[in-house]
């Protein structure tokens, strides 16, 4: 997917920081957070949304994933989010998992 955005943040384009990243997903800072930490785990192969994803391997990769994000982080108590379509306030067609700790406003 050449003109979605975090195709090319997983590609390097923006020069985003990696808090974590494996052979799976990369994890960065949301650029507008909605807690004291706001992460986002976006799985390195495009998907639009969690309704195309049809591997159940890679689903389980990405739950490993917030978690080793989130102990990285030192996070011990977070809240995870995933908005499937627009009406579900989806804003960028990339699946994505948000993780939120300390004042969540979301
Ligand atoms: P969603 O509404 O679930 O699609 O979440 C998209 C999230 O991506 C929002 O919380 C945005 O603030 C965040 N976002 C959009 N563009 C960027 C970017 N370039 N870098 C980091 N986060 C972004
Ligand atoms: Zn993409």
């Amino acid at each position: 997917m050449t003109d979605c955005i975090f195709c090319k943040i997983v590609n390097g384009e923006f020069n985003t920081e990696f808090v974590y990243e494996n052979e799976y997903a990369v994890v960065f800072k949301d650029i507008n957070p909605k807690a004291d930490t706001h992460l986002l785990v976006v799985p390195r192969k495009h998907f639009e949304s969690l309704n195309e994803l049809d591997d159940e391997v890679l689903l389980g990769k990405l739950m490993m994933t917030v978690k080793e994000a989130a102990k990285k982080s030192g996070l011990k108590s977070y809240r995870t989010v995933i908005n499937t379509g627009k009406e579900a306030g989806q804003e960028v067609f990339h699946l994505h998992i948000h993780i939120l700790a300390g004042n969540i406003k979301l």
